[in-house]
């Protein structure tokens, strides 16, 4: 508002609800607990408005939001170009904020918004939603590049040492950067090369998780070779039992425009515009509050992938082979060759269970069509452990809530995600894809790898004891209210808040 005098963030999140999520908890936490004001931008057009709307509802009033129009020719340009060409756009935005603009905060697509930081004379932040190794990967991408002849790319050496990571194999490196011929990979080239007039970066991880990838950094940074980069995470919802949503909802459309607001809701998944609590959700919670302490097998591969039908038919007769307890977010399988996919089609995924599968586990098993509202069911006492896609969200909760997990990576960063959950924190055990990998998980594998967790051998009880000790780490951090997470966004809205009043 006119009265408004604080410092003001504006934080740019590119399309998509694993980049918008993040990122408005990232304006919440600052505009609630740092003191400068903050301003949520989106961008029309590109991703799916009501899941859009539904995050930016349950923001509270203290963040302010703001959509940008598309310009006229972005369709069928990647989203590292898209973003390029909202910048005139955001660059009128921030004018119009004037000398109250503390910084400007982009994500891994949005660093074109670093030069315009840069010519108005504010500092430029990057927020990376994923981990602290992802960072290493695209250091590598150019620096392998600056030693090369101008425009000849080169693939990454395999397997590819980062810094503090452990070492990771070509199909280990995440989708996009594994094949220098991908038009991706020209932009994540350029991306790269925008880090250096970055002014810090904020990312949603923390040192116990990726400590030899955190220490690299802050050396780095001590050296100047590289900005600083502030570890704020881990950033989970918090767990409360009331449903802010409809509330939130309601604040929400009452600090809009008269007749500005288009509202969606048909043709759009029920999860997709409300994932608040419904009966489905409170089914699942109730369901486990009627099972033992620790003995569920939560099941889920988050919001974007898809299993073959002869991986999902293998993943149930596991299941029901480990004689265990569980709770199974089914997705409608993809049709495709491969043992998953991104995207799942329409249909109901439970036509797709093995004839008989419900009744048999009747009683032990909960199968549930879609969505489960995970971060509930991970901190609730009676789950046991994970079996997850390793999406960075997903690992962040599950860690959070002490769960040990078995990794299932599909796509993405999921496998580098895979190494660090393994082989750099240790709270993961990776079953092994017949044939190797690309291939179809036996259900003998899954039954094995649920059953070591469950009533642990060597292997299975380290893991279950680092994924106690990593959750006390992550509790300690980030959600004590003086933690080193806290503390570190502080210091980074202290800078921002200097610079301002240096200013004027
Ligand atoms: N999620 C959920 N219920 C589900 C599946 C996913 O609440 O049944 C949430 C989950 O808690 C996480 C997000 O959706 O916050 C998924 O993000 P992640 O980065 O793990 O994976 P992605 O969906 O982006 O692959």
């Amino acid at each position: 508002t006119a009265e408004d005098h604080r410092p003001h963030v504006v934080l740019l999140a590119s399309p998509g609800a694993g980049h918008l999520i993040p990122m408005a908890e990232l304006a919440r936490r600052l505009a609630d607990h740092h003191g400068v004001a903050a301003t949520l931008v989106t961008l029309a057009g590109l991703s799916d408005p009501a899941t859009d709307a539904a995050v930016l509802s349950s923001l509270p009033a203290s963040v302010a939001t703001a959509v940008l129009p598309p310009p006229a020719d972005v369709g069928g340009c990647l989203m590292y170009e898209v973003m390029r060409r909202f910048v005139p756009q955001l660059r009128a935005l921030v004018v119009g904020i004037g000398s109250t603009t503390a910084a400007i905060v982009c994500d891994f697509f949005g660093t074109p918004a670093l030069a315009l930081a840069a010519e108005l004379g504010v500092p430029g932040y990057v927020f990376f939603p994923t981990s602290i190794s992802f960072i290493s990967v695209v250091r590598s991408v150019v620096e392998l590049h600056d030693d090369a002849a101008a425009g000849e790319y080169r693939d990454l050496p395999d397997p590819l040492v980062l810094p503090g990571c452990a070492p990771l194999r070509h199909d280990e490196i995440p989708d996009g950067f594994q094949d220098c011929a991908d038009p991706n990979y020209a932009y994540v080239l350029e991306e790269g090369r925008r880090y250096g007039g970055a002014d810090g970066f904020l990312v949603n991880s923390f040192p116990e998780m990726e400590p030899g990838a955190a220490e690299a950094f802050r050396r780095d940074a001590e050296n100047g070779a590289f900005p600083p980069v502030y570890l704020v995470g881990p950033f989970v919802r918090p767990n409360s039992n009331e449903d802010p949503d409809e509330s939130a909802c309601l604040e929400w459309l009452d600090r809009q425009p008269a007749g500005s607001v288009v509202y969606v809701s048909a043709g759009v998944p029920r999860r997709a515009v409300r994932p608040a609590k419904d009966a489905d959700e409170s089914a699942c919670l109730e369901w486990l509050d009627r099972q033992p302490a620790e003995s569920v097998v939560y099941v889920s591969f988050g919001s974007g992938g898809a299993l073959s039908v002869e991986q999902t038919r293998e993943l149930a007769a596991g299941l029901e082979m480990s004689g265990h307890n569980f709770l199974w977010v089914v997705r409608m399988p993809s049709t495709g060759r491969l043992p998953y996919s991104m995207g799942a089609g329409h249909g109901n995924p439970m036509d797709f269970l093995p004839e008989g599968f419900v009744e048999r586990t009747s009683g032990r098993g909960l199968a549930v069509a879609s969505w489960a509202p995970q971060v509930r069911v991970l901190a609730h006492p009676a789950t046991a452990e994970f079996v997850s896609h390793c999406g960075w969200n997903s690992t962040l909760e599950s860690v959070s809530s002490g769960v040990p997990m078995i990794a299932w990576p599909l796509y993405a960063e999921q496998k580098m995600n895979t190494v660090i959950l393994t082989e750099v924190a240790g709270v993961a055990l990776r079953p092994v894809a017949r044939g190797g990998d690309g291939g179809v998980v036996s259900r003998e594998e899954v039954a094995a790898a649920v059953k070591e967790l469950m009533n642990p051998g060597e292997k299975g009880s380290a893991v279950r004891r680092r994924a106690r000790e990593l959750q006390e780490a992550a509790v300690a951090r980030a959600w004590l209210p003086d933690g080193a997470s806290h503390r570190a966004l502080e210091e980074v809205a202290g800078k921002w808040k200097n610079a301002v009043h240096e200013d004027r």
